[in-house]
């Protein structure tokens, strides 16, 4: 039997790949009720399930040990994945930054489609069994050992149990153990993609709101380390959002560094220049005169900004829209083009996106996914110290790592 240890995008690759050239048994030990909880959730549950990027700006796209990724890129690419998911049924689009999603919006139809697809090659999928023991002998796999206490042998297996964040989805770091336990090096797992949080405490009235089309950059003292253009959201401590969970890995190293202060400066007005806003405040203040200071800026920022710019500005709330001065105009505009936040921290492993660190890759073969150290064990997913950018990378990385790792596994039998 070639066992797969977790059902997540990797491991049902794996199967797959591994069942369409092994005539023994596959199997897919899985420990929660279902396969696939992470990827349903992906993309808000659309599912951004790779990208059009080509193999360098791939690799590129991946700041932890993206190299290692080129063999299984140039194996199995996303335009294969697009391939075989459209052989399922399931036809996918482009959207911006060449982030490819299901036609359908629904990242449930490519677990569908990865479940089909296993029974499809025959595979088994064994859901609510923990793999807690991998069994070794003379440094070859051997079988493996379930919570249960049931031993089962292996010929060969392929370990992909996902890295240690969103733990409710069942990725809860089982693959550092299963692997450290055989002598596996495993870097530190963190978090990768993660929201960001501030010092400010007034976002908290912000929980929730999402901003379109802001320019957001980031700056420790007058370095600016990043900017980009997107959309971002309010959390209860903080932010997050595509712009944001690109900055974070940036915005985490330079608080960890310490010194000076990290901020945020968003851009709320982007498409106007600094006096085209002025003017556009000068004739939203005439043409709503009479309203207070704080029912003149409907037309301008979201419902729920409105009370905590109106704060931030200094501005008298009660004040007719036609008394605000000049100089009041001013520092209203240069709080709508540079709302300041203080990022002190990222937050932790549990809302991380993904997860940095993992098996070193340097135990991992690239040609295969096959472990320099034990034969007959193979290794894929996010498990390995391989984290990419947002925009389907990750999950290409996790499909690419898997097909290889179960192709391998496979060869290896035959
Ligand atoms: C909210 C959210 C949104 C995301 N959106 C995107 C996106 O749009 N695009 C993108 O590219 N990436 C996205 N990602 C990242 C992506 O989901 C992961 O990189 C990817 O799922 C990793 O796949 P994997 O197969 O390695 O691991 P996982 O998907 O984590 O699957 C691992 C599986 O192994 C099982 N398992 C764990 N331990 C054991 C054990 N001991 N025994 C048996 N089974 C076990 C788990 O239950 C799980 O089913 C998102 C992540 C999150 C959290």
């Amino acid at each position: 039997m070639i066992a797969v240890i977790g059902g997540g995008p990797a491991g049902l690759m794996a199967a797959i790949s591994a069942a369409s050239i092994y005539r023994g048994r596959v199997t897919v030990w899985e420990k929660m009720p279902q396969v696939g909880r992470k990827l349903l959730i992906t993309g808000k549950g659309r599912c951004n399930l790779t990208n059009t990027a080509d193999i360098e700006r791939f690799v590129a796209n991946f700041p932890g040990n993206g190299k290692f990724l080129y063999r299984c890129l140039r194996d199995f690419s996303s335009q294969d994945l697009c391939r075989w998911l459209a052989g399922q049924g399931v036809g996918t689009k482009v959207e911006r930054g060449g982030r490819v999603f299901p036609v359908s919006d629904r990242a449930a139809d490519v677990v569908r489609a990865l479940v089909n697809g296993c029974r499809q090659q025959g595979v088994t999928i064994r859901t609510g069994c923990r793999v807690i023991r991998l069994l070794i002998s003379d440094q070859r796999l051997t079988g493996l050992q379930l919570a249960s206490g049931e031993e089962v042998a292996a010929a060969a297996a392929v370990v992909a149990t996902g890295g240690a964040s969103y733990p409710a989805t069942g990725s809860t770091g089982d693959g550092y153990r299963l692997l450290a336990g055989v002598g596996h090096s495993v870097t530190e797992p963190r978090p990768a993609l993660a929201p960001l949080v501030v010092a400010e405490p007034w976002v908290a009235d912000l929980e929730g709101l999402s901003l379109r089309n802001v320019a957001v950059s980031l700056w420790q003292g007058t370095a600016e380390l990043a900017g980009l253009f997107g959309e971002m959201v309010f959390t209860a401590n903080g932010v997050s959002g595509p712009v944001i969970l690109t900055m974070s890995r940036l915005a985490g190293q330079a608080a960890e560094r310490g010194g000076q202060p990290v901020r945020l400066l968003i851009n709320l007005k982007p498409a106007l220049s600094p006096e085209t806003l002025d003017l556009r405040l000068q004739r939203d203040f005439d043409r709503f005169g009479r309203r207070q200071f704080k029912n003149a800026l409907s037309q301008l920022l979201p419902r729920k900004l409105i009370p905590v710019a109106v704060m931030l500005s200094g501005i008298d709330p009660d004040k007719p829209a036609s008394q605000i001065s000049r100089s009041e105009r001013q520092r209203l505009q240069e709080l709508l083009c540079r709302l300041t936040l203080t990022v002190t921290g990222v937050a932790g492993l549990e809302q991380a996106i993904v997860t940095a660190g993992g098996v070193s890759v340097k135990e991992v073969d690239p040609r295969t996914m096959g472990s320099k150290k034990i034969a007959g064990l193979y290794i894929a997913g996010e498990l390995l110290d391989i984290d990419g950018n947002t925009g389907g990378f990750n999950l290409q990385a996790a499909f690419s790592t898997g097909w290889l790792a179960g192709r391998s596994a496979a060869a290896g039998l035959v």
